[in-house]
């Protein structure tokens, strides 16, 4: 492959635990809702981080758009590490990066008209005249499926599907590099999904944007991936393109997040996960799934495997394969 356009190299974020005398005291402990991310995401390509809420997708997501500030860990873009930006440095950078929200409604000005919020992106990056702005704004909602007669209308008119349309439009219509799209379809019907995940990947391919799509549902982010990776407990634990992930899966997590796929190789024992997720503390040893995993033996316990290529393009972190 080519260069990336965005490397992340050991992400670290962790959340301070205090006692109950609040912070009067040094925290007791801290959880790490990521721990030692790494991931490459090339020009043009879909990328699906995949894993139970709360595994720590959304805040590596969400550090990419400066949105959340890392502990430790470089985040590359074009070679620019963004964690060193001031806000002043990453205001440029903005018109390359967009992020599309679940919940794209509460990210809006409920008093502006549609017209008026996707012609803001434009307004902000100084780009255009008032009419050319107007045409733009006219064009993005035409590609993302919306009707002209939207430009005069209010948010919260439009059904939750076109609220998600619109999500997209405000995203692409500075022609950014990279977006950031977290859980962008899991409050739609599985028939609007469908919509929705079309228009993007059309609108993707059209424009070459690459995608980080945050889900956690495996059906979506095996739809529109090219690499996939799986996370838990704010750990990578198997990354792999889409086809030889599914052809030959090898984390017992994985297994058992895709044995809730219907048709996922009938021949194979199905996996069910019991339990709630650990805290995943300072105080943590070990494999990060040790307390959930089948197959967790004495070394699971203590030593915390490394994600390690076993074939071309496809890392694992399970003693079981890294034997
Ligand atoms: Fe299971 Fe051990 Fe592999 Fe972790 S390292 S996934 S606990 S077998």
């Amino acid at each position: 492959m080519n260069t990336p356009l965005l490397e992340i190299k050991h992400l670290q974020k962790r959340y301070p635990i205090y006692g109950p005398l609040g912070k009067l005291f040094p925290p007791k402990t801290h959880m790490k809702a990521v721990a030692d991310v790494s991931l490459n995401l090339y020009e043009g390509e879909t990328y699906g981080l995949v894993g139970e809420s709360g595994c720590g997708k959304s805040t590596t997501g969400r550090s990419i758009l400066g949105l959340v500030k890392p502990d430790s860990g470089e985040i590359l873009y074009r070679g620019k590490d963004l964690t060193k930006l001031s806000d002043k440095e990453f205001r440029p950078l903005r018109r390359d990066l967009q992020m599309v929200f679940q919940d794209t409604l509460s990210s809006l000005n409920p008093r502006s008209r549609i017209g008026a919020l996707l012609e803001e992106p434009l307004i902000v990056q100084g780009m255009g005249n008032p009419e050319e702005r107007r045409q733009k704004v006219l064009e993005i909602l035409k590609m993302v499926g919306l009707a002209e007669d939207h430009y005069f209308r209010y948010p919260h008119e439009l059904s939750g599907g076109q609220v998600q349309r619109l999500g997209i439009a405000r995203a692409l219509i500075i022609n950014p590099k990279l977006i950031v799209c977290d859980e962008p379809v899991s409050a739609l019907d599985v028939s609007i999904q469908s919509q929705i995940l079309n228009t993007l990947t059309t609108l993707q391919k059209e424009m070459n944007v690459a995608l980080l799509f945050i889900s956690h549902d495996i059906g979506v982010v095996r739809y529109i991936s090219d690499r996939i990776g799986v996370m838990y407990l704010g750990t990578l634990v198997e990354e792999s393109s889409t086809d030889e992930l599914f052809a030959n899966t090898l984390h017992p997590y994985t297994k058992a997040l895709f044995s809730s796929i219907p048709d996922f190789k009938k021949k194979e024992k199905k996996v069910s996960l019991s339990g709630e997720l650990p805290q995943y503390t300072d105080e943590f040893k070990g494999c990060v799934f040790h307390t959930r995993c089948p197959h967790a033996c004495d070394r699971c316990r203590e030593i915390a495997p490394v994600l390690t290529e076993v074939c071309p393009g496809h890392k694992v972190a399970c003693h079981l394969i890294n034997q």
